[in-house]
């Protein structure tokens, strides 16, 4: 058994011993199954919070309205959640409130693809009853049931189903892709944090080109918010090498194809992180002047490192070509700059005040930066002394001629 589910393994014994039932459930299974990397695993069990809360002396209540209690155990944490079925699914979106059950059955069923509704147990044996490991083989999302109530039940499915063709290269099952089609107004009852975090996964994904077509094809794309609700646009992407890409170049390259003048507010529209807001927009501008100018080391360096090597992803992606040694070669040019950051510098904004007989003012950044670039371009060294040669004699240009 892979070592994510040993760990786990002390957890399950533990309810077992207590009298009740537990399986490692969905997407670990289903990663194991495909032999991917597992990320964290999660348990179901038959026995209710409370009966967890009794069994295990440390754990958090993280989701107790939906039944997940956070499980501390021997230095780790686990995600133990209560067998329930879901019902009275109202405007489209998944249920407030939740039953508790001990039918395992009933739980896989309320699941929302076939190969998310698989179960491990203990032994390592497979619980499938809705033939989730066949449709691994055959490589299909198809949902546990009726496609049609499925997504009326809960619309995100929409967005899942097409998030795990980019992370799996899947395809759709028939009935599931016609259903999608038919129900893709659906999304607009959607709250944008959820289908956002699904984009940025779908985005992130090997085969992002696929998801991507597929919602062209099935109009899913015309009920996103703006940016990726342009047909133009993502026709534009998909002659572009971009499973090639992640999800914050994505961004950048299709703010970059979009035109937009308000790329601040589309990316506040999907609700991005601030931090996440901030990198795309600098990159952006960064790619701007790299279509037409090749790197100087102070543009390296003004740009930071990871800016850099995003910029240069989709740079190479526009060009249609390959990235492979991008990261590296960016890399080595960062590891052979006289300065990487300002707190490299040899001198400080004291230092400046203490030669230069003015008021701390602006004129001290403009300044830094000059200095900065008289040292990438190689001009002086960073060098204390040197660099108050080099200052005074810019204060005094007569003296020198
Ligand atoms: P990932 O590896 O990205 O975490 P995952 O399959 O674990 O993928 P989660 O969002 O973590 O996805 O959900 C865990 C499990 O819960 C899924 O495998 C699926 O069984 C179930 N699930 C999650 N969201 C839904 C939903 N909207 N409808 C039905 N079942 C869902
Ligand atoms: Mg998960």
């Amino acid at each position: 058994m892979n070592k994510v589910f040993l760990a786990a393994l002390p957890v399950i014994r533990k309810i077992e011993d207590a009298g009740f039932k537990a399986y490692f459930v969905g997407g670990a299974v289903r990663d194991f199954l495909l032999e991917r990397e597992i990320h964290d695993v999660d348990i179901a069990t038959s026995a209710t919070p409370f009966e967890i809360k009794d069994i295990f002396s440390s754990t958090v209540d993280v989701g107790i309205d939906h039944g997940t209690i956070l499980v501390l155990y021997k230095g780790q944490s686990f995600e133990v959640t209560t067998f329930r079925s879901e019902s009275n699914y109202k405007d489209f979106r998944r249920p407030d409130t939740v039953t508790f059950i001990r039918s395992l059955q009933e739980d896989l069923k309320r699941r929302d693809f076939t190969i998310n509704a698989m179960a491990m147990d203990a032994a390592g044996n497979i619980i499938d009853p809705f033939n989730g490991k066949a449709d691994l083989d055959h490589k299909l999302i198809k949902t546990v049931g009726e496609a049609k109530e499925r997504f009326q039940e809960d619309a995100l499915r929409l967005m899942r189903a097409i998030r795990f063709i980019s992370q799996l290269g899947f395809s759709l099952d028939k009935k599931t892709h016609a259903e999608l089609a038919n129900h893709a107004h659906l999304l607009e009852h959607i709250a944008i944090e959820r289908i956002s975090a699904e984009m940025g996964k779908l985005l992130n994904g090997k085969h992002n080109e696929q998801a991507l077509f597929l919602a062209l094809n099935t109009n899913l794309y015309s009920f996103w918010p703006s940016l990726f609700n342009e047909r133009e646009l993502i026709k534009s992407l998909l002659e572009l090498p971009i499973r090639q890409l992640n999800e914050v170049e994505m961004w950048v390259l299709s703010l970059y194809y979009s035109n937009t003048n308000q790329p601040v507010d589309l990316l506040k529209r999907w609700k991005l992180p601030v931090r996440k807001i901030k990198l795309i927009l600098h990159s952006l501008s960064i790619l701007n002047w790299r279509l037409n100018n090749k790197w100087s080391d102070y543009q390296l360096y003004s740009s930071g490192i990871d800016a850099a090597i995003i910029v240069e992803r989709v740079f190479k992606t526009i060009q249609k070509e390959p990235i492979n040694d991008i990261h590296t070669e960016i890399e080595r040019r960062f590891n052979e700059l006289p300065i990487v950051s300002r707190s490299d510098l040899a001198v400080s904004g004291k230092d400046l005040l203490g030669w230069i007989q003015k008021p701390a003012g602006p004129w001290m950044k403009g300044l830094i930066s000059n200095i900065e670039e008289a040292i990438l371009n190689k001009e002086i060294s960073n060098d204390k002394m040197e660099i108050r040669r080099w200052v005074e004699s810019c204060q005094n240009p007569s003296e020198n001629s």
